[in-house]
């Protein structure tokens, strides 16, 4: 599981550099399938040895720019999961747009509610984010608006209606593209909400909506879904059971399997930067790669 490929240390992300690194090795060593071959060769009991499949989710300008370049140059299989509402409006994902208000700032400090007084030096910027997404994670969507909004007043950043090139979506005329070279696109829902948080009439607007889209603009079979920040508790039996119903075959959640057998769980392993821990990682070295949860 990717997110983006970009060089800035204030992002979480694989260089350029880094993602050839894995992708040549994957090349060499691996039997890189899409992600549905793979699945249906599992339901079969025939999975060929050393396969993978690799995933991406949100759906940043750096896909298009960066990864798809090397993964045609290794003519590897992906998929790319994109946040449909993302790719229509052009606008900000929070999780972008806070980082964006900590990063340009003037102020050295933060204090908000629900948080301590935390520094915005370089060194600790980044934590500082985790500590606010994960406040920010329990707040209603409403709420969360707000609470980013009134934080920008306070660190004096001006929000413009389109985010920063560092955190701009792919056009749909790049996903026509990409699509046409063989990249497959599946769904991150409209609007990367919690989905465990919606009523189920919510929820359909997510999944099938977002489906619907995809399958317009693309003119693709759209069948994969992946939850939103994809932990246990973003999903839940309505999820997987509403899911299935907007006609998707299957979904992926942001750690490993618990049960290799239920198609709506699909594991992924997050990719680590460091190559030597990639490397334990993908020859199935899980137990001591220090691999940090990373949101999906
Ligand atoms: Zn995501």
């Amino acid at each position: 599981m990717y997110h983006r490929v970009i060089n800035n240390p204030f992002v979480p992300a694989v260089t350029p550099e880094e993602f050839d690194r894995h992708m040549g090795y994957l090349k060499r060593h691996f039997n890189v399938l899409p992600i549905r071959e793979l699945l249906k060769a599992q339901a079969s009991g025939e999975v060929p040895n050393n396969a993978i499949a690799i995933t991406f989710d949100d759906g940043h300008q750096d896909f298009y720019t960066h990864a798809w370049p090397i993964l045609k140059k290794y003519n590897l299989p992906a998929t790319l999961y994109v946040t449909t509402g993302f790719i229509d409006n052009q606008c900000w994902l929070w999780p972008d747009l806070l980082r964006h208000i900590l990063l340009t700032t003037p102020a050295q400090h933060v204090v908000a509610d629900g948080i301590n007084t935390l520094p915005l030096t370089e060194a600790k910027v980044l934590s500082t984010w985790n500590t606010i997404a994960s406040y920010c994670l329990n707040l209603s969507s409403d709420e969360r608006t707000q609470y980013i909004s009134n934080l920008a007043s306070q660190l004096n950043v001006d929000i413009a209606q389109k985010p920063s090139p560092l955190f701009c979506g792919v056009s749909w005329d790049n996903l026509r593209e990409m699509a046409s070279e063989g990249l497959d696109v599946g769904s991150h829902t409209v609007s990367h909400r919690i989905l465990s948080n919606l009523s189920d009439e919510e929820l359909t607007t997510e999944l099938a909506t977002s489906k619907q889209r995809i399958e317009d603009e693309l003119g693709n079979n759209c069948t994969g879904i992946c939850y939103p920040n994809g932990m246990l508790v973003d999903i839940s039996p309505s999820v997987d059971a509403l899911s299935l119903a907007s006609g998707y075959r299957y979904g992926v959640v942001a750690f490993p399997a618990q049960d290799p057998a239920n198609r709506m769980r699909v594991g992924r392993w997050p990719a680590p930067k460091d190559f030597r821990v990639f490397k334990r990682l993908v020859n199935g070295v899980t137990r001591r790669a220090n691999i940090t949860g990373e949101r999906a």
